[in-house]
């Protein structure tokens, strides 16, 4: 995939930051941090969100995902970490290869998520689900 960015990254065409990698997967900083040690882990290989990405190559980012997570506690002492990924457009995806954000919090960092809910909807689970499960 020539024209994605994070391709051109595990190719070395486009300068990176590296937090870990493995055969099949490479963490690096982020280039717009939320957070100090703000990092993205990506599959090598080009798969553009949890919809394309095969269970055994995410199983590997997931891996990947905990091991940065461990690597910053051992080594940083970090014990309060988001893991995010957005799949698609309306899920506020901005670079379409999949990536898992880990963002390290602090109390005062100044970063907010929070969703605005929906108890009411509790009404209409039983709708919901068996619409989900019919065949
Ligand atoms: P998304 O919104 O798709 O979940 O997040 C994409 C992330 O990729 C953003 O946080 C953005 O800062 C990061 N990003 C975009 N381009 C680059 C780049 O060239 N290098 C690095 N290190 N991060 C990037
Ligand atoms: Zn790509």
């Amino acid at each position: 995939m020539d024209d994605c960015i994070f391709c051109r990254i595990v190719s070395g065409e486009a300068p990176s930051w590296k937090v870990y990698e493995t055969e099949t997967t490479y963490a690096f900083l982020d280039i717009h941090p939320a957070s100090r040690y703000h990092a993205l882990v990506i599959p090598k290989q080009h798969y553009t969100s949890m919809f394309d990405i095969p269970e055994t190559v995410l199983q590997d980012v997931i891996t990947t995902v905990k091991r940065v997570c461990k690597l910053y506690e051992e080594k940083l002492g970090i014990r309060d970490i988001q893991v995010i990924s957005n799949s698609g457009a309306q899920a506020q995806q901005e670079v379409f290869h999949l990536h898992f954000h880990i963002v390290p919090r602090t109390y005062g960092d100044g970063q907010q998520l929070r969703w605005h809910t929906h108890p009411e909807w509790t009404r209409d689970f039983d709708a919901m689900l068996s619409k989900l499960h019919k065949d």
